[in-house]
């Protein structure tokens, strides 16, 4: 294991543990969830790995084969946000939000290595944020229930990092289970564990990193937040979870922006689809939900305009070759494409997206086929 080695290199010593949280990707349920809606992720069976004991000393120390380098931060460096900057204030931000709940986190040593891609869309920062809590709690002897830990975790992101992200990912790589999506309503934080047994109905995901180039992703975002958050007001709900696919009709005639009637036509849509794909995979029939994936990225193309013409090829070229389904996943303009597929088809539909980007000239995209495993755990 590549975080047990490097520990015992960087530091001289055994590691006293060893913890593990996967990357995620999100099978339905795209910019729902600051909506209040409704997501539906599972795990990645990639993983960030992270080796740790307790250290005697004053200063945590981490070290990252990602990053390949050492940081070493203090108590005054993790009471406040910025003092540690780049990658290591994940880790800063973990200790903070802990800190800041009260819990009496153990000064400790840290080697990281993790095979999610980084910045790929499918939360390598979750999966660091989660490892490392884990760790740090476990050395601690600190017992936090499972359903406060996502929060705990997304602190450390939005009050520490400075990234405003949602809840989707932290409850994912912590709460996720093998075999199973994580139903999850964004309001109530209230879970269900869905069957999702791929494996067992010869059936795999495809995700493909359309390694499009990020273009304009934090502005776009916060212009999508703006006019949902617009358009609830304008409805008078608290959200737009709170309009109905019933309510829809009556809802979009009495917005007359007709940018922000797209927005919400997505939002009310997509929050009934995450519903639909939730009752099909309730009865097993996992094949079925195909059209639902293709029916959510034609509205992220059309409705919300956050694809870009590299995920929208890895699409078509997807359901060309015979995908059941595919969808853009994440929270757009580039990220990861997944496609529901045979399993034993994954190789002709990754050859078929990579024919399709090299006709048009963009990068050759990255493919692997994931079945839904374990959130967080202690390995060793
Ligand atoms: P995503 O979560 O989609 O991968 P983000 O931009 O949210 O993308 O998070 C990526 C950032 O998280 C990286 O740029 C880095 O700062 C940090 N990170 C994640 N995993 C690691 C790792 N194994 N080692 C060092 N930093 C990491
Ligand atoms: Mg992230």
């Amino acid at each position: 294991m590549r975080a047990t080695a490097g520990f015992v290199e960087v530091y001289g010593e055994k590691p006293a543990g060893v913890w593990a949280a996967p990357g995620r990707v999100n099978l339905i349920g795209e910019h729902t969830d600051y909506n209040d809606g409704f997501v539906l992720p599972f795990a990645l069976p990639r993983r960030t790995v992270v080796a740790a004991a307790p250290d005697p000393g004053r200063r945590w120390t981490v070290w990252s084969e990602q990053a390949g380098e050492r940081v070493s931060f203090g108590r005054a460096d993790a009471a406040e946000p910025g003092r540690v900057t780049g990658w290591a204030a994940y880790v800063a931000g973990v200790v903070w939000a802990l800190r800041e709940a009260d819990l009496d986190v153990p000064v400790a040593r840290l080697a990281i290595a993790s095979d999610v891609p980084l910045g790929a869309g499918l939360s390598s920062s979750a999966a660091l944020e989660a490892a490392v809590q884990a760790a740090l709690l476990d050395l601690g002897d600190l017992d936090v229930p499972v359903a406060q830990r996502p929060r705990l975790a997304q602190q450390a992101e939005n009050g520490y990092v400075g990234a405003p992200t949602g809840i989707m990912d932290q409850s994912a790589v912590i709460r996720c289970r093998a075999g199973q999506a994580l139903f999850l309503d964004c309001r109530s934080l209230a879970v269900e564990h869905v069957p999702f047994d791929l494996d067992a109905a010869g059936l795999a995901i495809l995700v493909i990193d359309s390694r499009a180039p990020h273009r304009h992703v934090t502005g776009e975002y916060a212009a999508r937040r703006a006019a949902c958050e617009y358009a609830a007001a304008a409805l008078g709900v608290p959200a737009l979870r709170d309009v109905t696919i019933d309510d829809l009709d009556a809802a979009l005639a009495r917005l007359d922006d007709p940018v922000v009637r797209r927005r919400v036509r997505h939002v009310v849509t997509e929050n009934h689809r995450v519903c639909q794909t939730v009752d099909l995979l309730r009865a097993g029939r996992l094949a079925e939900i195909g059209p639902l994936l293709t029916a959510s990225h034609a509205s992220m193309r059309d409705d919300f305009e956050i694809t870009v013409p590299e995920v929208d090829t890895a699409v078509e070229a997807a359901l060309a070759a015979g995908a059941y389904g595919a969808r853009m996943t994440g929270g757009g303009f580039g990220g990861c494409v997944l496609a529901l597929v045979d399993a034993a088809a994954a190789d002709t539909v990754a050859s078929a997206v990579a024919r399709a980007y090299a006709e048009r000239g963009f990068a050759t995209p990255e493919c692997f086929t994931a079945l839904p495993g374990p959130g967080v755990e202690r390995l060793g």
